[in-house]
């Protein structure tokens, strides 16, 4: 089953998508890093989320290797560091990225996390960049609800299609009021490290609800992730047997008692929680 998640043009993406922190590190990876992203894609797991950052650019290598010849079958996701988020600066870095992508755009263009070059000169150098063709839309990552609603007030502000931040069962301090912030404003969430880099507890709640699906514990944290309809998970997997495992979970759908257990082991936020990065 292929989940989709509507970006605010009304556009549909899959709401599992890809991650590749951490790929393109070590060059006798690469091959298997690429099979894992060509057969990612193959099963429908066609968002794939990237990076400048990641390996210093050798991660969107590894992605424009993974969708050499199907660039039309996938939605590319790449991001800005802050400190080259002015003006002037997302454009040369935005041409870098291309480059190392092998691609003529980005689809979605995000701003890594807030810095110190101020939002609404971020936001008009990504204009720009859709004007020119280069990417197609724009977003965020890492932006606390204090940030988003400055950004609103930004001059083409409240065009951002959606904010990237961490969020599995034991990081759920944005439900408090980053998601209902963003549900307003008609911006999906994308989930980054949506099992948390495989550190999630496989056994208590995790475990009995898997058991009761014959599923594995990180499948049920990747339903619970996308149970809403308008978040985007992007789990990072370079084995295709976690790939296989990732896109199964898209069949995955958790029952109000699986629910009820996982609220009991994960209680969602009471109080305003700071938003966590990794
Ligand atoms: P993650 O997706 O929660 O976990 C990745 C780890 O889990 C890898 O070690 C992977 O192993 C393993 N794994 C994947 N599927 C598995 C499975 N079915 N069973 C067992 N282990 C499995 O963590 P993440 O990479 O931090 O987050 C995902 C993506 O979000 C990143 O890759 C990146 O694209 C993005 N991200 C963005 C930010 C941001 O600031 N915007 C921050 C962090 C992450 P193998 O690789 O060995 O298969």
């Amino acid at each position: 089953m292929t989940r989709m998640v509507a970006l605010p043009n009304g556009e549909k993406v899959p709401a599992l998508g890809q991650g590749t922190w951490y790929m393109g590190e070590r060059s006798t990876a690469r091959a298997g890093e690429v099979a894992a992203l060509r057969r990612g894609i193959d099963l429908g797991l066609t968002l794939i989320d990237t990076a400048e950052m990641y390996a210093d650019g050798g991660a969107e290598e590894v992605v424009a290797e993974a969708i050499a010849g199907r660039r039309d079958e996938v939605f590319l996701v790449s991001k800005v560091y802050p400190h080259n988020a002015s003006r002037a600066g997302v454009a040369a870095a935005c041409e870098r990225s291309l480059k190392r992508l092998g691609t003529d755009r980005i689809d979605l263009y995000l701003l890594h996390w807030r810095g110190n070059h101020p939002l609404s000169e971020t936001v008009a150098g990504f204009e720009a960049l859709q004007q020119a063709g280069k990417i197609r839309l724009w977003g965020v990552s890492n932006l606390d609800t204090d940030d988003m609603a400055e950004l609103m007030e930004v001059p083409g502000g409240a065009a951002c299609a959606t904010n990237q931040v961490l969020y599995n069962p034991s990081r759920r301090g944005p439900e408090f009021d980053l998601f209902p912030a963003l549900a307003s404003a008609g911006i999906p969430v994308m989930a980054y490290s949506p099992i948390e880099q495989a550190r999630l507890p496989r056994g208590g709640a995790l475990g009995t609800v898997a058991k009761k699906h014959q599923a594995d514990p990180f499948q049920v944290a990747l339903a619970w992730v996308m149970r809403s309809g308008d978040v985007i998970a992007i789990p990072k997997a370079s084995r295709i047997a976690h790939v296989e495992m990732n896109a199964a979970a898209r069949d995955l759908i958790l029952d109000a008692e699986d629910l009820a257990l996982l609220d009991r082991a994960f209680p969602a936020p009471r109080r305003k929680v700071g938003l966590e990065m990794l």
